[in-house]
């Protein structure tokens, strides 16, 4: 059930071949692309979803390209999928019907960094790990930061709701969204949000549009809140010899008070992929705990002095402090690099993003490994512990795994919503967890979001297939 794409109508060939001339005409013949071999790229994301061909995919370089591709698709009933760095690992830049994939990459620069006012405005195609070095060069800190900060942008960052590992102490996208410039499909073009740092002014539409995913309105400029970049940073690596016990590191350092910027929890099978990807890693360590402190110099000796003593008096093998920037960039790159290394493991490879009490984390790790040895799938599990969001990797080689898979998969959702937990903590509900959503959610809850999309997009034209589940995708 889970990699079934969800059974919609394609739209009419009629119709695609207007909305083809219209945005030829109206757009511009470099900016439209609709030979297969060109839209190929625009099928899919990281994610496993299966997606359709896009029919035709407008390369958006203004505001006025957004406008008409929506009226286009408005007039001639064609879907539209709005889509930026493709790194979405749900499937929700993934056109499923086929139709129109506005892409928004092109639409990449900064407008304004405010140190003063401590903001920033950004087109939605900005990369983020350019928007990082831009923001740090006037002394300011912008915090979310995902893994793929290479390749994502702050439009699928805003429209996602991404986090990172830096979320427990700074916290998610959404905290630091003041505002965006949305483009409905009814035509509609709207400024919501502000530039101050207080305002309760109306409903608060920029929070609703913030993580919606791309289906409610297509995003423009996103005002986005800056903070000061903290002085000192201070990189810990403590390896372990049992997952459960960093998994008790965890609990007793949040629960004492320590607020580090972020505390990453890496498993056996990570450790492994990690040592056949060249890191040397104690061949008896079974769990590693990644932790950054932040702050003064003497705030980062604090924390870190404290952490060495819980991860002692818990029997940690090794406790490494980096030093130095090269060092902590090595230790980092490692972690980043993880994910590409783990996929290097099996033919296939879905990463589930899910959230949970972070006292439960101990039993899901055990439910997870119960579930893994009885179905046969190897699973490794990485993550933002601090925040309890756990990155559970599902591997497998042949086709005929996956009915196992997608039982594996069921039973991990069902275990977290028994420990109190949510389905998505960063990647979203997208393509992929379409289905299950009926697991976290009342019937009721559901309808009033399908009838707060109805309000926006009344056609159901934008990024249809997404977040909730249809005729054919499992859950109806
Ligand atoms: C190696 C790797 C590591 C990752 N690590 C993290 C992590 O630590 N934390 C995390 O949160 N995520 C992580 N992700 C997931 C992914 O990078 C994020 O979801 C990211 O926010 C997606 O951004 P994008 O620009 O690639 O968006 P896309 O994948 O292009 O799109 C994502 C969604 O946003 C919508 N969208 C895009 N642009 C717009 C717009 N302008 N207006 C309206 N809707 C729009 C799309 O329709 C789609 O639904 C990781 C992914 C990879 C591959």
């Amino acid at each position: 059930m889970l990699l079934l794409k969800p059974d919609l109508p394609k739209p009419s060939p009629s119709h695609v071949e207007r909305a083809k001339l219209e945005l030829h005409r109206r757009v511009g013949g470099s900016k439209v692309l609709d030979a297969a071999e060109s839209c190929a790229r625009f099928a899919s994301d990281e994610s496993e979803a299966e997606g359709e061909l896009p029919d035709v995919v407008v390369l958006a370089e203004t505001t006025q390209d957004i406008l008409t591709t929506l009226a286009v698709a408005r007039e001639t009933e064609v879907p539209v999928t709005p889509r930026a760095g493709g790194t979405g690992r749900t499937g929700g830049a993934v056109p499923v019907t086929g139709g129109i994939v506005l892409a928004l990459t092109g639409m990449n620069q900064i407008v304004e960094i405010d140190p003063a006012e401590g903001l920033a405005v950004v087109q939605p195609g900005v990369v983020l790990g350019d928007f990082h070095a831009a923001v740090e060069a006037e002394g300011m800190f912008y915090p979310p930061d995902p893994n793929s900060l290479s390749g994502c942008c702050l439009g699928g960052n805003v429209a996602e709701n991404a986090g990172g590992p830096r979320a427990f102490k700074y916290g998610v996208t959404r905290d630091y969204v003041l505002g965006v410039e949305a483009f409905l499909i009814g035509g509609q073009h709207i400024h919501c949000g502000r530039r101050t740092k207080k305002g309760v002014t109306g409903y608060d539409v920029t929070s609703l549009l913030v993580g919606s995913e791309g289906t409610l309105a297509v995003l423009g400029d996103i005002t986005l809140r800056l903070v000061p970049k903290p002085p000192h940073l201070m990189t810990l690596m403590v390896l372990l010899s049992d997952l459960d016990v960093a998994a008790k590191l965890v609990a007793r350092a949040t629960s004492s008070g320590l607020i580090p910027r972020c505390i990453e929890i890496l498993d056996s099978g990570t450790l492994e992929a990690m040592r056949q990807a060249g890191n040397p890693i104690n061949a008896g360590a079974q769990a590693m705990l990644l932790i950054d402190v932040d702050g003064d110099e003497a705030q980062c000796e604090a924390q870190a002095e404290r952490l060495a003593g819980l991860s002692d008096d818990l029997g940690a093998l090794e406790l490494l402090v980096a030093q130095d920037a090269s060092q902590r960039d090595r230790l980092w790159n490692a972690r980043r690099e993880m994910s590409p290394a783990v996929r290097r493991m099996a033919k296939n490879k879905l990463s589930e993003d899910v959230v949970v009490p972070r006292q439960a984390m101990g039993e899901l790790l055990r439910r997870v490994a119960r579930t893994s040895e009885r179905s046969g799938i190897r699973t490794v599990t990485y993550g933002h512990a601090g925040d309890g969001n756990l990155h559970v990797n599902f591997l497998w080689n042949e086709p005929e795994e996956l009915p196992q898979v997608d039982q594996a998969i069921e039973q991990l959702f069902h275990d977290v919503i028994d420990l109190r937990g949510t389905l998505s903590g960063e990647h979203g509900i997208g393509v992929l967890k379409a289905p299950y959503l009926h697991l976290e959610q009342s019937a009721e809850l559901i309808r009033l979001q399908q009838d707060l999309k109805r309000v926006f997009d009344p056609a159901g034209l934008l990024n249809p297939g997404k977040i909730f589940p249809s005729q054919g995708h499992g859950a109806c």
